[in-house]
């Protein structure tokens, strides 16, 4: 059998493993990217951040576009043709995927197609979909193998009506009434999606609040904007048995009350992600595996040298954004470049769910928890003008910061556009700008940014506009 040899293997084309093995080839390493999967892109692509997003975008569309009248806009009533939306969401990923396989070709990476498994430290053996292998040898390995749903009692019944965001995706109609088990943020964009495009969705979730790790206000908001919008929430409410009935799916459940059931026609468990390295055979080859998770030091590095991993199956935050800094962090490493780990205390969190949700750095109780002197700066999207002439006056801005320096510590968001607003203050606590520099800094008039600009005066003690 011939062997390909590369400078990197990557395993997993996510957004971990192929932005990685873009930046390889870029400071001059010959790359060899396998990829179990028939298309590039990991679930992010496929199955995650973008065809959830594109479904989202419909929902929204779809609610704003009855509110039309109020703008000066008659249409006849709008009806949602769920054909017509998958099929846009589809042609998105579809169109992003071949951009990943364009760009992977252009940076001349190897791809190769099958399931990668180590025979040995730097060597791999990758078994095709036809049941052929191919064996590489690397000097460095990247493993970027990614998570998947994770599944355990009550919540592993077998049926068609209990589903994972994977078949969430690709349901054929929409379910009259669906009951999502998990408020994090997949359980709550999948909510938000299924209850505006007309579902009845209940919510459950076994923490006080949904969203359980962002700001308390932020995420008592959205509880009472989601019950306004026809949302049930329960929360601090555990799911005891799921049960397939002719009429439905029937759910016990016991919440602060006492017991609560509910009959749905689909229930999606959105409980959570487990990391993918089962079948790699890391322990054999002295890569360590702890609850499943790959463990590494801040550069990602295992402590088998030249063997690092990045991405969902390492237990840092499981976001696409977080992957991709690893696997740039992981590559540079590898070309021997002088690299600083990745932040983790300013990755911006986001919940794409209508209102939006957005976070950066500490949430105020761990702001206090964690000591700070701190100071709060909260301003109110229903009295900015921007967020009126949108017609979205829902939520607020709230800065958090230590009082006497102004160090900016952490920012909380609900509202509309949330989740492209958090980059400001995240610019900020990147460039280790503080509440001094914020002020300063002239914002467009009118715009939503003005928000923040707005929060910012009120941590002063002397807001502006409310
Ligand atoms: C519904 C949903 C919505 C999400 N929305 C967002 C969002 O809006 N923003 C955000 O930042 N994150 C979001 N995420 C999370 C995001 O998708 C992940 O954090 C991200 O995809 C992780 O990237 P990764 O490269 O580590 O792994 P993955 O994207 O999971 O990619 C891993 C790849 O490795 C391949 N692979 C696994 N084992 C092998 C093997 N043995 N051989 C060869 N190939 C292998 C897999 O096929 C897969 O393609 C969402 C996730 C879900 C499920």
């Amino acid at each position: 059998m011939t062997v390909i040899t590369k400078d990197v293997a990557i395993i997993g084309a996510g957004p971990g493993g192929y932005v990685a093995a873009i930046r390889a080839s870029q400071l001059g390493l010959s790359v060899a990217l396998i990829e179990k999967d028939a298309r590039m892109g990991g679930t992010c692509l496929l199955r995650g951040c973008i065809p959830t997003k594109a479904l989202i975008e419909t929902a929204y569309l779809y609610s704003k576009a009855r509110t039309f009248k109020e703008y000066g806009i008659v249409i006849s009533d709008p009806v949602i043709d769920w054909a017509a939306a998958q099929s846009r969401k589809d042609k998105q990923v579809t169109r992003l995927a071949k951009g990943v396989e364009f760009l992977l070709k252009k940076n001349k990476v190897e791809m190769i197609h099958g399931r990668a498994h180590f025979t040995a430290p730097g060597a791999l053996e990758v078994v095709a979909p036809d049941g052929s292998t191919q064996a590489v040898s690397a000097t460095a390995v990247v493993i970027a193998t990614g998570s998947e749903p994770r599944i355990f009692p009550p919540f592993d019944v077998k049926h068609p009506a209990v589903i994972t965001s994977n078949e969430a995706l690709q349901l054929a109609s929409l379910p009259p009434s669906m009951a999502v088990i998990g408020a994090g943020a997949v359980g709550v964009e999948f909510a938000s999606i299924f209850q505006t495009l007309g579902s009845r969705v209940t919510l459950i979730e076994v923490m006080e609040q949904i969203l359980p790790f962002e700001d308390a206000d932020v995420a008592a908001t959205l509880h009472t904007e989601l019950q306004k919008r026809g949302m049930t929430i329960h929360a601090a409410t555990r799911v005891d048995s799921m049960t397939p009935t002719d009429a439905g799916v029937v759910l016990k459940m016991t919440g602060p009350k006492g017991p609560v059931e509910d009959t749905v026609s689909i229930v999606l468990v959105a409980v959570g992600r487990r990391p993918v390295t089962e079948g790699l055979h890391l322990e054999a080859i002295g890569v360590p595996v702890e609850k499943g998770f790959i463990r590494v030091n801040e550069f990602c590095e295992t402590p088998l040298p030249g063997h690092f991993a990045i991405g969902d199956c390492i237990s840092t935050p499981q976001l696409a954004h977080v992957a991709s800094a690893e696997g740039k962090v992981a590559v540079e490493r590898i070309a021997g470049k002088d690299v600083s780990p990745v932040n983790y205390d300013q990755i911006p969190f986001a919940t794409y769910c209508h209102p939006e949700v957005a976070r950066v750095g500490l949430t105020e109780a761990e702001a206090r928890k964690s000591g700070h002197d701190i100071a709060i700066g909260k301003f109110m999207f229903s009295a900015l003008g921007k967020a009126g002439i949108i017609g979205e006056r829902e939520g607020f801005v709230k800065l958090i910061a230590e009082r006497k320096y102004g160090e900016i510590l952490g920012a909380s968001i609900i509202g509309p556009h949330a989740t492209d607003l958090i980059a400001e203050p995240a610019a900020f606590m990147a460039a280790e700008g503080t509440m001094t520099e914020m002020l300063r800094m002239v914002h467009a008039h009118p715009t939503l940014q003005e928000a923040i600009l707005e929060a910012a005066e009120a941590w002063t003690g002397h807001p502006i506009h409310s």
